[in-house]
């Protein structure tokens, strides 16, 4: 899964990847350039995409009530607002960064490895965490509007169960 990328300082090829934490919404892999030992956190491109599309779905419901209905809302409630879609580009667009400055290297000639997660062994998403950091940055994207959506299927199911049959 990690790869080797290729360094912004020296522009080799040998950043590798040497160990993963786990943090509480996601894992971080730090990498190690054997050329210049610049060390670099990267969160996986699955993790971004849940971030992208929860910071979205939170902006946007709080826009909705905020602006959806009246025309009365005072500067310090657009500031507010302004503050968070700020605060949702400061979190988001640095770990992007990361990805763009140094994207993973054409030639991946070591054997793909399998580190160990060094910090957060105990942590209680760990497996989901892990297995949804594969999916790349759709299906991280993905993931929680299908999450949403399940709920709600069950929620609407339950309702017209009840509806039906207990009436
Ligand atoms: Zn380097």
């Amino acid at each position: 899964m990690p790869k080797i990328r290729k360094c912004k300082q020296c522009g080799e090829e040998k950043l590798f990847p040497v160990s993963r934490s786990l943090q509480i919404y996601n894992s971080v892999i730090q990498h190690e350039c054997e050329g210049c030992g610049e060390k670099v956190s990267v969160t996986p491109v699955a993790s971004i995409g849940i971030l992208i599309s929860v910071g979205l779905l939170a902006l946007g419901f709080w826009y909705f009530i905020l602006f959806g209905h009246n025309s009365y809302f005072d500067i310090y409630t657009v500031m507010a607002f302004g503050v968070a879609v700020a605060a949702f580009l400061f979190v988001t667009i640095p770990t992007i960064l990361v990805h763009v400055m140094n994207p993973i290297a054409k030639h991946q000639n070591f054997e793909e490895p399998d580190i160990e997660i060094t910090h957060g062994e105990k942590h209680i998403a760990k497996r989901p965490i892990i297995w949804l950091e594969r999916l790349g940055m759709i299906g991280g994207f993905l993931a929680p509007l299908i999450f949403i959506a399940v709920i709600l299927g069950i929620a609407t199911l339950i309702g017209y169960v009840n509806f039906t049959y207990f009436k």
